[in-house]
């Protein structure tokens, strides 16, 4: 049987929908991979590519990272799924993420981030009596039908629901109600004009699912204070900047304290691990049954080797000097780019916060999806296809955040910035 890049797609698009699974997965390229190690991937005709991807910045190691490989083969040797109890791991993964995340008094694991911002929005609604949810235009807190709307909304449908797609039960999804971000005072009005409504409030506290759109302080204190005022639940999403950025997530960098949080991705290397962390007044109730007991079920919640490499993750990211060393990496990215770009007079700016980065095709602030819609759209696709084709793979999606992990080094981003600076002079209009 072929086995070339060209073959294994045909071979792909003809038992998978679309050759494989959502258009973000979908490179513009038919490149089929078989092999990954460090910052790089390997497809089946033998070449080589340079991953900005990152597995949807969940390989923040590097891809087959030594020390997660070797505990997870450990774990897998002396115990798998067993589902009737605690395990060990379990309750040394429970400990470790309580000591590190300041909104964690009390932890539970499941599989994804999705099941994540799911069960925290349920056991918001259960512990508040209440139904409404609020959510930010442009925010991404996974695919199910509480949340899957009004994430890239075209301009004519911003300020109206905005499903991701069809087959969402608008019954679920009539009770989130979607405002801008970094707009307290969107906020307030909405929590004052509709007292005693509003179970939770979920935000992204830096929006990378925008590519990177900062929440300023003050409004991340003021969803604190607003909240707190009207009794209603304070949800970080932290599944891309929880350990992406430190490892108490960007809750410890703000310095404010959300009712629960969620996590995922870069925590466990790779392997599937979604968290919810929080207060033990709202968590206990995941451990109750009969009267206010929340329900948070899932045959694989905690499986041994995912748990190994979350314990391995972090024992990796605890080594002093990893968070400075991505900071810095993500910083010759930035300066690099926006020199680039300054240099060719292109109408276009570097983003990004530590090892998440992108280029904007346009300029001037960006502060809420609404400032997005001046990127050139098609500039910024045309600029990630030519990049893939060169074997540098990024989301051929736009405004789609890019990752470093710990394998990237300053050589592998000062090559990246040179292609980008060709490619980007090339792409110029005459
Ligand atoms: N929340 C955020 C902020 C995310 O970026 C994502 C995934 N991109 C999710 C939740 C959903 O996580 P998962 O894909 O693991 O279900």
């Amino acid at each position: 049987m072929e086995t070339d890049n060209a073959a294994l797609t045909a071979r792909a698009r003809a038992v998978m929908p679309g050759g494989l699974l959502s258009p973000s997965r979908q490179l513009a390229h038919p490149y089929v991979f078989v092999r990954a190690a460090g910052p790089y991937l390997y497809d089946a005709d033998g070449n080589e590519h340079v991953d900005y991807h990152c597995g949807f910045g969940a390989n923040m190691l590097g891809h087959c990272a030594a020390a997660v490989r070797d505990r997870v083969t450990a774990v897998s040797e002396r115990i798998d799924l067993i589902g009737a109890a605690a395990l060990d791991l379990e309750i040394e993964a429970a400990e470790t993420l309580v000591r590190l995340i300041p909104c964690a008094d009390q932890v539970a694991f499941c599989s994804s981030g999705s099941e994540a911002t799911y069960h925290a929005l349920r056991l918001a609604r259960a512990a508040t009596g209440r139904r409404t949810v609020i959510k930010f235009q442009g925010g991404y807190h996974g695919w199910h039908d509480y949340v899957a709307m009004n994430v890239q909304s075209p301009a004519d449908r911003i300020g109206q629901y905005d499903p991701v797609c069809d087959g969402i039960l608008l019954d679920a999804a009539r009770h989130t109600v979607v405002l801008p971000y970094n707009d307290a005072q969107a906020a307030e009005d909405y929590l004052s004009a509709h007292p005693g409504e509003v179970a939770a409030v979920i935000i992204e506290p830096i929006a990378h699912n925008m590519g990177s759109v900062i929440a300023h302080d003050a409004f991340l204190r003021d969803l604190r204070r607003l909240t707190a005022d009207h009794g209603t639940v304070l949800i970080f999403d932290e599944v891309i900047t929880g350990f992406r950025h430190a490892l108490g997530g960007y809750q410890s960098i703000v310095g404010v304290t959300p009712d629960l949080a969620t996590f995922g991705k870069a925590v466990a290397s790779g392997h599937p691990v979604g968290i919810l962390a929080g207060r033990a007044d709202l968590m206990e109730r995941l451990g109750r049954t009969g009267e206010g007991a929340v329900f948070m079920g899932g045959t694989f919640n905690g499986t041994p080797p995912s748990l190994a490499a979350l314990l391995a993750t972090i024992g990796e990211l605890e080594r002093p000097g990893t968070y400075g060393r991505l900071f810095a990496l993500g910083d010759r990215m930035r300066t690099g780019l926006s020199a680039i770009v300054e240099r060719l007079g292109i109408p276009a700016q570097s983003a990004g916060y530590g090892s998440v980065w992108l280029l904007y095709f346009f300029q001037g602030a960006f502060e809420r999806y609404e400032d997005l819609l001046r990127n050139d759209n098609a500039a910024d696709l045309a600029f990630r296809r030519r990049l893939v084709e060169q074997r540098f793979i990024f989301q051929p999606l736009p405004l789609k955040r890019l990752y470093l992990s710990t394998a990237h080094d300053e050589a592998l981003i000062d090559r990246t910035l040179d292609a980008i600076a060709e490619t980007l002079h090339a792409l110029r209009p005459a």
